[in-house]
């Protein structure tokens, strides 16, 4: 049985990426989060992991005291969560939210592991970097987001270089068919309120406002190497097709299910096999019927904001996503307006000192650069 280090293992992705370790008897070995040391704590025990690393240090120091009657180490800082994810284990699931996820998983690629990655935001910031290491080190990137990972089993046995096109879906989120006089005034609770999926708060605003979906052609570029010309966004609103593509044949293959995060993280961790056992199977009669339209693209302007940066590339898409990160953060606190959002992630990519040739630093500087600006032009 292969072994797993879980980072973000207090988020939504981790709790139920531990819930399918749980289930088919993975040993897990190391954990990390960002500051719920509480729930760590239970995490750690439970699992008898060797090592947990909290990002915030106050959270750290409290785990520590917590787990003084164990041999657990506990490490902390943004150092600690990228040892914990080159330590012992043969796959590492990247939950965490945000940017912060970058240097674990770059860390986790030097040290040879498998990843498995639900933080897109590895790929939007690091793509390049990220793959270029992982091809230097003979390591997989497996996806774990349900689109992506349904765009990878859709193309299980198809010829290299077969792939034409990619099919990739979007439920629209809670604001689905509204103007942008509409959306002035919503609040940050109808903005978290996602028909379909049980989220973070951070992609569920997201969501919310289609950069996730802009993420998410940015992710795809990364992982299966097409342009964005050649990715299609389609609002489904059932959530039932997860993504697909098209082949040099014509022929169209889709990945479909209920819209369970638990298969996606499941197949990860199993691929290139199967488990037995589904958490719940689809009934397609049940469904009864499947829609598909174009995204609102002048409501929704992130997610073309988006694919204007992957198409300047270099360092645009770390700014969007950098932008974004705080925009939301604002949001969320109740400091801009939800339309805002977007404006400040324009503002962002317009404003990006661009290269072609970059390192990690330059990604770094890139995204303290784009939040300082949105810090900036909220005052
Ligand atoms: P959550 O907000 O629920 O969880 C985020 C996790 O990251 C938490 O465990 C959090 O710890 C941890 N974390 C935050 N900052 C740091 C840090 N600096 N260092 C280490 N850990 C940190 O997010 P989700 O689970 O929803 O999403 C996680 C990622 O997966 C995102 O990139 C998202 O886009 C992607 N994803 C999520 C899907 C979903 O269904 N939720 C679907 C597809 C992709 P703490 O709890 O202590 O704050």
């Amino acid at each position: 049985m292969k072994s797993l280090i879980i980072l973000g293992s207090t988020g939504s992705i981790g709790t139920q990426a531990l819930e399918v370790a749980r289930r088919d008897g993975y040993r897990v070995t190391a954990l990390a989060a960002g500051s719920n040391e509480e729930l760590l704590e239970k995490q750690a025990r439970e699992f008898k992991v060797k090592a947990v690393a909290v990002f915030n240090e106050s959270a750290a120091k409290e785990l520590k005291i917590k787990l003084n009657d164990t041999d657990i180490k506990v490490l902390s800082g943004a150092d600690g969560v990228c040892e914990i994810a080159s330590g012992e284990g043969d796959i590492v699931l990247n939950s965490i939210v945000g940017i912060a996820g970058l240097r674990p998983t770059l860390a986790a690629i030097e040290a040879g592991k498998t990843i498995a990655l639900a933080n897109k935001e590895t790929l939007v910031t690091g793509g390049e970097i990220v793959n270029s290491k992982a091809q230097e080190k003979g390591v997989k990137i497996l996806p774990v987001d349900s689109e992506h990972s349904a765009i990878f089993q859709s193309l299980q046995g198809a010829p290299e270089k077969s792939l034409k096109k990619i099919l990739l879906t979007a439920s629209g989120g809670p604001f689905y068919g509204k103007t942008r006089k509409d959306l002035e005034n919503v609040t940050v609770k109808e903005a978290l309120n996602h028909p379909n999926w049980s989220m973070g708060a951070k992609i569920t605003i997201d969501s919310a406002t289609l950069m996730n979906k802009g993420l998410e052609v940015i992710e795809a570029v990364h992982l299966f190497g097409l342009p964005a010309k050649d990715i299609e966004v389609l609002v489904h609103r059932q959530s039932i097709l997860h993504s697909g593509v098209e082949l040099s044949d014509g022929a169209v293959i889709a990945q479909l299910g209920t819209p369970d995060m638990r298969l996606p993280i499941q197949y990860a961790l199993t691929y290139p096999e199967r488990s037995d056992y589904a958490f719940e199977r689809l009934s397609l009669t049940d469904i009864g019927t499947l829609t598909f339209e174009k995204p609102d693209t002048d409501t929704f302007r992130c997610l073309p904001l988006c694919i204007a940066a992957i198409n300047q590339g270099g360092l645009a898409p770390t700014a969007v996503n950098g932008a974004n990160e705080e925009a939301v953060r604002l949001f969320l606190e109740g400091k801009i307006k939800f339309l805002k959002i977007a404006d400040l992630v324009e503002k962002a990519f317009l404003a990006v000192q661009n290269k072609k040739d970059f390192c990690l630093d330059d990604i770094l500087e890139t995204d303290r650069l784009a939040r300082e600006g949105v810090r900036k032009s909220i005052k």
